[in-house]
């Protein structure tokens, strides 16, 4: 197969020129110059398109097993090809938690059956993500998963988190942190400050991030853990984390969308799809995720897609559960908000989308690159296409969007996955 025509975007091999892809067997034989493949190759003609490697998210949440009325990984995995996915990693909070082999075993055996991308399991840190009895994470590494993380129930406890971070270290598994001092954000339900004193919500402060990120940089350093803080979401954490980088500590970092293009004004009129964890911040926030993704501090762009049912939404703010969707609104996001305006160069945003996840979490088969012999998983993208992002069109399950009725540019047309076109 050969998609022929197409502006070829590769940041791992610093590749963004008109050229043809040439696939065979499932794999990527070559970026060649436009009609220099073989004549007998099917063609399918991209010209006018932007092909790049498959997009990777390592931060989503495909909720099975256990809440499957929210998302599956069938859905969730139909989800990410809509978004220009060929790659997901799924967070552990699921019911029963993916804290045992056979729970990664499962999600892996699922993916390969039913998924439209492929899927990579994360491991509990502790047993039902309590933050007490750590879980085996030998085993869990064995079975396949590709990184710890505290996801949706942070570590309070430093002694623990220390014990986390010696055992990741001595494995080898990046440790993925959701930065939250809890006895701060005590019934809070978004982000400390005005709007939240004037709509009467309790809120949760900046400080409770960065005092928590703080902490785990400084474990980081004393265990040589690899760290990677989840969707960071406060300028104390970009400058923390730029720090960290300049001390030589090894830590990385990403950050969502919503993070650089809402702030909790979003949450007026008690807008539950504009309620998650992180919250929603402010003006100045936004402005330092962006420098932090601009100077190279905030490394991978994720979604941190969480579905929810819409009855599950639709109660009071106070009572609705944290967690927005993101996988198919993530790519024309970056490219209108940050790539269009001159905030990323077109092939760094893709990078942060595909060649740099793939090392953060040092995902096997070549991901994240269409050098010869990677595994043939792609994105074709129409660049000059405008839309308007409608909750009632989505791939997911769920419809939690804040994103709805937004206009936007940059369109999703296909995805390859092992060669195989992806068709929703
Ligand atoms: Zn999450």
């Amino acid at each position: 197969m050969v998609l022929s025509g197409g502006r070829v975007v590769d940041p791992s091999q610093d590749i963004d020129r008109t050229a043809d892809v040439l696939i065979q067997d499932g794999a990527v034989v070559g970026i060649l110059d436009p009609g220099s493949g073989p004549s007998d190759a099917e063609e399918i003609d991209v010209r006018g398109k932007l092909v790049t490697p498959g997009l990777i998210d390592i931060h989503v949440h495909l909720r099975e097993p256990g809440f499957e009325y929210k998302e599956d990984i069938e859905s969730g995995t139909r989800a990410a090809a809509a978004g220009g996915f060929t790659r997901v990693c799924c967070m552990p909070n699921t019911r029963p938690a993916i804290d045992t082999a056979s729970v990664v075993r499962h999600i892996l055996e699922t993916a390969g059956q039913v998924g439209s991308a492929r899927v990579h399991p994360i491991g509990a840190a502790t047993v039902d993500m309590q933050g007490d009895q750590l879980t085996e994470m030998a085993e869990l590494k064995a079975a396949g998963a590709i990184a710890i993380s505290d996801d949706a129930f942070p570590l309070q406890h430093a002694d623990t988190m220390r014990r986390v971070m010696d055992y990741c270290a001595m494995l080898d598994l990046p440790l993925m942190t959701h930065n939250e001092d809890k006895r701060l954000t005590e019934k809070g339900a978004m982000n400390e400050g005005y709007t939240a004193t004037v709509m009467g919500i309790a809120g949760m402060p900046r400080i409770a991030e960065d005092i928590a990120v703080a902490r785990n940089i400084l474990l980081a350093r004393l265990t040589g853990c690899h760290l990677h803080l989840l969707h960071i979401s406060t300028a104390g954490t970009v400058d923390l984390l730029r720090r960290a980088k300049a001390d030589g500590i090894p830590v990385t970092g990403e950050a969502c969308p919503h993070h650089w293009a809402l702030t909790d004004s979003a949450c007026e009129g008690y807008n539950t799809d504009a309620k998650m964890n992180p919250p929603l911040r402010t003006q100045e926030d936004c402005e330092a995720v962006k420098a932090g993704l601009t100077d190279g501090t905030i490394d991978c762009i994720v979604t941190d897609h969480a579905p929810h049912a819409d009855y599950e939404k639709e109660v009071e703010f106070d009572a609705a559960p944290f967690g927005i969707l993101g996988l198919e609104t993530s790519f024309p996001l970056t490219y209108t908000q940050l790539v269009l305006p001159g905030v990323l160069a077109l092939s760094d945003a893709i990078a942060k989308m595909t060649t740099v996840p793939a090392r953060v979490l040092n995902l096997p088969d070549g991901a994240g690159t269409l050098r010869p012999g990677a595994v043939a998983d792609i994105a074709v993208f129409e660049l000059d296409t405008e839309w308007t992002i409608d909750r009632a069109k989505v791939q997911s399950k769920s419809h939690n969007t804040p994103f709805h009725g937004m206009k936007v540019r940059g369109k999703v047309a296909f995805t390859v996955l092992g060669g195989k076109r992806i068709v929703l």
